[in-house]
């Protein structure tokens, strides 16, 4: 939308409607397709058009749609470089797996039919015909699905653990309250595929026994919401939310809750806390929420992207799912390229492809052309990969090692004019905002070690303010309530740890 797309696909309807042939192409407004890079894009059937601007459609309606010529030069086309071409042929599709993502950029989003063809709501049938819990929860163990929310943990313990619970009333939560600056994974999901959520949702809450979902998304999202609320509003009407769903004696409802601007509601004990009307503030664990969640029920709580793979696994089986990836990491991870990257978007690769590849054979490497310097991965919370560590398998483990995180998929890119230090101190600025202050290492430390940063940065750096740095933030780690604290200082420790140098520099040369 951003790029005008839309004003694009009027100009293309106008066109094919001036040429009488209006009637016999259906075109459809999808959801993201993962080239943000050349936007608009329009495909038609298998072809790929990007930057595709509104004075081009007149071309393509007379060349491609009526004569069925590949149109290999857009008159208005500026002229650098090729703007058409196969999706098999384009690099940036070529390695991705899309599962997650099966249906962004292929459905109308806001029509139910769409997804019910392509195998929509199927799982969803599956379980409740059945109704084995104990066969979902072994379908996800085999899957090897690990939350894709940041920390990894096994779906189906979750899932597991909750289903025992003997009390009544349990909740199962989808947390699309991504805040990470640069990350738009689920953001995509939502608008491009918001039934494959709902589906998901729903079948957390057959297995674990729940009637009453809620999806924390956030406000500034508001294409999301609108896509949700209408997904949700059809599933009701098609009997697959609701009273006794699909006739098979199930009664299973979600509701959206809009968060409000609070990086801190992404944790998993502020976001229960600001559902049930509270200040979103995170509580201590234990009690994990899957003993005591919401209104201290127990709550099966996953990201976007969890639940969307979810019905895909259930329907093909958990062996399927488990031959991409790693021993300890299966499946596939959607990541949103963004920063000094050519080919800026979003993709989806299986789980353990080197980092360098993901950069450049998917991503075309750097903007600029200059050197990669650096990626940071996982957001605020996350760390920085050094050009050195451009092999490093993007799975949970390889990058805990060099002090970096999955988190949820934010990858931004640096290129040698980078200053890591500067970058270290935007994050650390970001979380240090974010902080709710409920606990004092994190409120009072990352605030002193922010003082540090800009003192560094402004040419005022002291000879021990790195040592200070590494206490700090090795306390503020080790003494916070929750993961916002607990990972705050993470940019800040993995840039010293790569690229220590640079604060030396700093402080000796005063710049
Ligand atoms: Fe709040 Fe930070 Fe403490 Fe988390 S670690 S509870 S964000 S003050």
């Amino acid at each position: 939308i951003a790029s005008g797309s839309l004003r694009t696909k009027e100009a293309l309807e106008q066109n094919l409607a001036e040429m009488g042939i209006g009637e016999q192409w259906r075109i459809i407004g999808t959801g993201c397709m993962g080239p943000c890079f050349g936007g608009p894009v329009l495909m038609v059937e298998d072809i790929v058009y990007e930057h595709v601007r509104p004075e081009d459609t007149a071309q393509l309606v007379r060349e491609h749609f009526l004569q069925g010529k590949i149109v290999e030069r857009l008159t208005h086309r500026r002229p650098d470089g090729r703007h058409v071409a196969r999706m098999e042929e384009i690099d940036f599709f070529k390695r991705q797996v899309k599962i997650v993502l099966r249906n962004c950029g292929e459905i109308d989003p806001t029509r139910i039919e769409d997804y019910i063809e392509r195998d929509g709501y199927q799982a969803l049938a599956k379980v409740l015909q059945h109704r084995n819990p104990d066969e979902v929860i072994e379908t996800l163990r085999q899957s090897g699905l690990r939350g894709r929310g940041g920390a990894g943990f096994p779906t189906w313990r979750k899932w597991d653990a909750a289903r025992r619970q003997a009390d009544p009333i349990k909740y199962v939560v989808c947390n699309a309250d991504e805040g990470d600056p640069g990350a738009f994974m689920d953001r995509s999901v939502l608008e491009g595929d918001p039934h494959s959520v709902i589906e998901g949702i729903a079948i957390a809450a057959a297995t674990i026994g729940a009637s009453r979902g809620f999806v924390y998304v956030r406000a500034e999202y508001p294409l999301a919401v609108e896509r949700l609320q209408i997904a949700i509003a059809q599933a009701r009407e098609a009997g697959l939310l609701g009273k006794n769903i699909l006739g098979l004696g199930f009664d299973f409802d979600i509701e959206i809750r809009m968060g409000s601007g609070a990086f801190v509601c992404g944790e998993e004990t502020a976001l229960l806390t600001s559902i049930e009307g509270n200040r979103g503030e995170p509580r201590p664990r234990p009690p994990f929420p899957v003993e005591k969640g919401l209104w201290d029920h127990p709550t099966v709580l996953n990201n976007v992207e969890t639940l969307a793979n979810i019905p895909v696994i259930v329907l093909r089986g958990g062996e399927w799912y488990a031959q991409w990836g790693t021993p300890k990491s299966r499946g596939t991870k959607v990541f949103a390229l963004a920063g000094g990257i050519k080919h800026a978007g979003l993709v989806e690769v299986p789980i353990g492809m080197p980092l360098g590849d993901l950069i450049y054979d998917i991503g075309g490497g750097t903007a600029s052309g200059k050197p990669f310097k650096a990626a940071q991965i996982g957001g605020p919370s996350g760390g920085c990969v050094p050009r050195q560590h451009l092999n490093v398998p993007l799975d949970y483990e390889s990058l805990a090692e060099l002090g970096a995180i999955m988190g949820s998929g934010g990858l931004i890119v640096m290129d040698d004019d980078s200053c890591m230090v500067d970058v270290a101190r935007y994050f650390l600025e970001f979380v240090q905002d974010e902080s709710c202050g409920k606990c004092v290492p994190c409120r009072v430390g990352t605030k002193r070690m922010l003082e540090i940063m800009e003192r560094i940065c402004n040419g005022q750096g002291q000879e021990d303010d790195v040592e200070r740095l590494i206490e700090l933030g090795e306390m503020v780690k080790e003494t916070s309530l929750c993961g916002l604290g607990q990972t705050a200082s993470n940019p800040v420790l993995s840039t010293i740890r790569h690229f220590g140098a640079e604060y030396v520099e700093h402080i000796r040369d005063k710049h």
